[in-house]
């Protein structure tokens, strides 16, 4: 009796760390509610987003990793206000952040492509976490690295004629802001380039891109599994 008394204690000091190990990510879907985000014609930003986030969600559903722990920031057309989303990825400490967004210019119809951005640690003036940001910083660039190694073997610059623009450091996205976690902010295509709006236009384009997020997101899952078996 005394044994079993125990063991479940012990047990129940052990549940919590059956948790512990999983790779958790945060699928951010951009804008939402009041805020629609950019616009051209019947295309809206918060909506692409939204559905860009249920087709990756729906592809885990379907091809689901064991260690991997996937949450968003929303599910619905709703309203989540920066700050609060950032609070919200703060509190959760993700390995990793995706956040989905569609980009616009305001005059010109010629920018186009597809846009990686990742966290700097230029203006972190924090030196007690100095070496964290750095880490942070670095860590992103890995894994920019890595979806934009997915993004040329998923062929998507050939099929869909979409340029992989670039990949590059910014030190004033709000999404970034205070979260020590690894992040990473897709602009997906211009709503206001007539050549991007015919991919998006495509019904098959967002599964395409879901497929390329789905795979790039198990690409960093293998890549840190990988590190740990190195150990
Ligand atoms: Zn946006």
């Amino acid at each position: 009796m005394k044994h079993s008394a125990l063991f479940l204690i012990l047990l129940l000091f052990a549940l919590p760390l059956f948790g512990e190990g999983k790779f958790v990510v945060i699928i951010d879907p951009g804008h939402g509610g009041n805020n629609i985000g950019a616009v051209s014609g019947e295309l809206v930003e918060k909506d692409l987003t939204l559905d860009l986030a249920k087709r990756v969600g729906e592809l885990f559903r379907k091809r689901p990793y064991k260690n991997l722990k996937l949450l968003y920031t929303r599910q619905q057309d709703v309203s989540f206000p920066i700050k609060k989303r950032v609070t919200f990825i703060s509190e959760t400490e993700p390995d990793l952040v995706v956040s989905l967004h569609f980009n616009s210019q305001k005059v010109l119809t010629t920018n186009r492509g597809f846009e990686i951005y990742y966290p700097s640690d230029f203006l972190n003036t924090d030196a007690k976490n100095a070496a964290f940001y750095y880490d942070r910083a670095n860590r992103s660039f890995l894994y920019a690295q890595i979806f934009q190694d997915v993004y040329a073997k998923r062929n998507i610059e050939k099929v869909w004629k979409l340029p992989f623009n670039m990949v590059s450091q910014r030190e004033n996205l709000m999404i970034f802001d205070d979260t020590r976690s690894p992040s990473l902010l897709l602009e997906i295509a211009y709503l206001t380039s007539p050549e991007d709006r015919a991919c998006i236009e495509n019904p098959e384009f967002l599964d395409d891109i879901a497929t390329y997020i789905h795979d790039a997101i198990a690409a960093v899952l293998i890549y840190n599994k990988n590190l740990k078996t190195e150990k």
